[in-house]
């Protein structure tokens, strides 16, 4: 079967590789339908990703259609349409005892741990297996893990009915942190330098948008928030100076969420946190996200379409490796399709 891997840092190919089979009775077999490219994955490209190992077939945004099971397998059945969650953790280390197995201390994210979505067929536990709502396309099927991670970056922010949020950056995990604000109750302020994802994001339901480098942020957050400043920030650019933005402008008795692994220290002094009892956190990946994000779709609160900027049949991948690239301003997902 075909696969797309990451031979080495720098060299994508189109692989042959053995079709896998059954071994275990929880393993469902996947016929893969469309596999999402993520930021992530270009990083691994590149040789960017700490934790990857090669060669990896990449991929952790993917959905198909299930083609055989194990005979333990309960909750799934051939011809049923699914969405992978791609982690899997110990169990037994603090995190996982906490419930919090995206931080388990042997977490595997397929993709960039293990072999992951982008092949013809994948074997995954039946637990990391969720069924699509009806009617969704494979298109707007293949967002909901991008999805998972606004959800997370909500869910660690404790955003509540009714919180004026700030989400800086609205690249594409902006854009879902923002949609899944909304739902949550929220006022949603989106900040960035790129009127067209601005637009985009007001597009989908934010109720502000600044461009933070022709208006003065402070002052506009000011106005919309009446002196408050945002209950909840998340800071989905991550450089130095967002994170030292979020933490000055967020409410008394805020939150602050951070969303990326960049290594540049921020000047941060201690009393802008304790003045106001910030609460700094972190959000990675996400657990127990999906069943909230599909119940989102199946309520028709939220809706995928329009999202996908371009679809590339898998013969076609190193093209869509070089369009998301290339296009980096404007793209929101690129997808791989196996049809
Ligand atoms: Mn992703």
């Amino acid at each position: 079967m075909k696969v797309g891997s990451v031979e080495k840092p720098g060299v994508l190919k189109l692989a042959e590789r053995e079709m896998p089979g059954i071994k275990n009775a929880d393993d469902v077999l996947i016929k893969v339908k469309r596999v999402g490219i993520c930021g992530s994955d270009i990083h691994i490209y590149h040789g960017k990703n700490p934790f990857a190992v090669y060669p990896r077939v990449w991929g952790h945004e993917f959905v198909g259609e299930v083609a055989e099971t194990g005979l333990g397998a309960k909750s799934v059945k051939a011809g049923d349409r699914v969405v992978v969650e791609p982690i899997t953790s110990c169990g037994k280390c603090y995190a996982c005892r906490q419930g919090r197995p995206n931080v388990c201390v042997d977490v595997k994210v397929f993709g960039v741990h293990a072999d992951g979505g982008c092949a013809e067929y994948v074997i995954v536990p039946e637990a990391n297996v969720h069924i699509l709502p009806e009617g969704l396309s494979w298109d707007e099927a293949a967002l909901i893990e991008p999805f998972t991670i606004g959800a997370q970056a909500c869910y660690r922010g404790g955003v509540q009915n009714g919180d004026y949020v700030l989400v800086l950056g609205a690249g594409t995990i902006g854009l879902t942190v923002a949609s899944m604000a909304k739902l949550y109750g929220g006022t949603v302020i989106v900040s960035d330098i790129v009127d067209g994802k601005l637009d985009y994001a007001k597009s989908r339901g934010a109720d502000y948008a600044i461009n933070s480098a022709k208006e003065d942020l402070f002052g506009r957050l000011n106005e919309i928030t009446g002196g408050m400043g945002p209950n909840v920030t998340v800071d989905a650019v991550c450089i130095k100076k967002t994170f030292e933005d979020a933490v000055l402008v967020t409410s008394t008795a805020g939150r602050v969420v951070e969303l990326s692994f960049n290594e540049i220290p921020s000047e941060i002094a201690p009393v802008h946190i304790i003045k106001k009892e910030l609460s700094v956190c972190g959000s990675r990946l996400q657990t127990k996200r999906f069943p909230v994000v599909i119940g989102f779709i199946k309520s028709g609160q939220l809706s995928l379409a329009g999202f996908v900027s371009k679809v590339f049949p898998i013969d076609q991948m190193a093209e869509a490796f070089e369009y998301t690239e290339k296009n980096n301003a404007s793209v929101r997902k690129t997808l791989i399709s196996f049809e």
